[in-house]
């Protein structure tokens, strides 16, 4: 199928978006995913800049029956953000986001990453359940279930989705909250993105200690056995406010090892002594685990915080309203 191009100049005229078609200078950046093994060419790549500009989109699809690809962070490692001859909806300039610390909630654009959601609310001490590297989109993430360092804590990320402001296929603006169309905001509490496209995510913000006890743990493989052992035992008796990821890795040294990363929500001295049994256990080729923001428990540091998470990482975190 071919897109006219006539119809896409028409539809560059109706937004106030930017709209890459393949000889556009940024078309292959445009296209690009986190997954580098997808190389899929899209018709044109449509930067919405507002929720009309998505609508426009969607309804010109649906007119054209052209595919549609909706894009979030662009970090769905199958590439469903993206097609090839038919339109990409990237919402990645949609970036707003606004906390009111006092009813401990946030509302978010379906562009914005968790990287650029955590500076904003740890500025006023508060978080919920995230991505583990600040490069994921709060979209695919939320809409897809949502696994991060706080959910034995509180929940899944999309157990946090308290409404969101969805465009469905005809292009209708509808909200999704316990008291308007709650099928929807229940069927787009994990779901997967099939719903409409959601331009805002309301979340549950929570109360987040300063400082998180976290790091890592390594055992060299032949030890591996003996680790998951204690991993099993160990994960199965903690507490909510304890989460251990475990994995089998190769280390930068080339060789294969065991890894568990451990992160408390809690008291300090709680923490320590909880993790007793754990540290003490090999002993362990690596234990970095010590006290930490949130912030930097995110695992990747290359895919980049915003800039102005070290301005907040060397200041003081504030505390929220009571
Ligand atoms: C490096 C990396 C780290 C990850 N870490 C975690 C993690 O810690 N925890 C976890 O649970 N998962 C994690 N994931 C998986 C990730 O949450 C999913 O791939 C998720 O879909 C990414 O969301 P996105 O918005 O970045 O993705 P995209 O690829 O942009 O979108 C994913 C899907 O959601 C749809 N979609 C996107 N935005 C919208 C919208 N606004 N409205 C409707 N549909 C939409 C897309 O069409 C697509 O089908 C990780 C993935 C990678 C590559």
């Amino acid at each position: 199928m071919t897109v006219d191009p006539a119809d896409l100049e028409r539809l560059a005229g109706d937004i106030s978006g930017q709209l890459i078609v393949p000889t556009h200078r940024d078309y292959d950046a445009a296209r690009a995913v986190w997954n580098g093994m997808i190389d899929r060419r899209p018709a044109a790549i449509v930067r919405c800049a507002t929720t009309s500009d998505v609508a426009a989109v969607i309804v010109f699809a649906a007119g054209k029956e052209v595919p549609l690809a909706v894009r979030g962070g662009g970090h769905n490692i199958a590439g469903s953000a993206t097609c090839d001859n038919g339109l990409v909806l990237d919402l990645s300039p949609l970036k707003s986001i606004e906390v009111d610390a006092g009813a401990r909630r946030a509302k978010a654009a379906g562009g914005v990453v968790w990287g650029e959601f955590d500076v904003e609310t740890q500025e006023v001490g508060l978080a919920t359940t995230g991505g583990l590297i600040p490069s994921t989109g709060i979209a695919g993430f939320t809409l897809g279930g949502g696994l991060g360092h706080l959910m034995r804590s509180y929940g899944l990320g999309c157990d946090n989705l308290l409404s969101a402001e969805v465009i469905t296929a005809d292009g209708s603006r509808v909200r999704a909250s316990s008291d308007q169309n709650p099928d929807l905001l229940w069927a787009l509490r994990g779901g997967g993105g099939n719903f409409g496209v959601v331009t805002e995510f309301e979340f549950q913000l929570h109360e987040l200690a300063p400082t998180l006890l976290a790091g890592r743990l390594a055992h060299p493989l032949t030890r591996a056995r003996d680790a998951l052992r204690l991993y099993r035992d160990f994960t199965a008796a903690a507490p909510d406010s304890l989460i251990v990821y475990g994995s089998l890795s190769t280390g930068p040294d080339g060789d294969p090892r065991m890894g568990m990363r451990p992160v408390f929500n809690g008291p300090l001295d709680q923490g320590q002594s909880i993790l007793r049994s754990l540290r003490e256990f090999g002993p362990p080729i690596l234990d970095d685990i010590g006290p930490r923001a949130y912030l930097r428990c995110a695992e990747d540091r290359r895919a980049g915080l915003p800039p102005r998470a070290s301005q907040l990482l060397e200041g003081e975190f504030r505390r929220p309203p009571e």
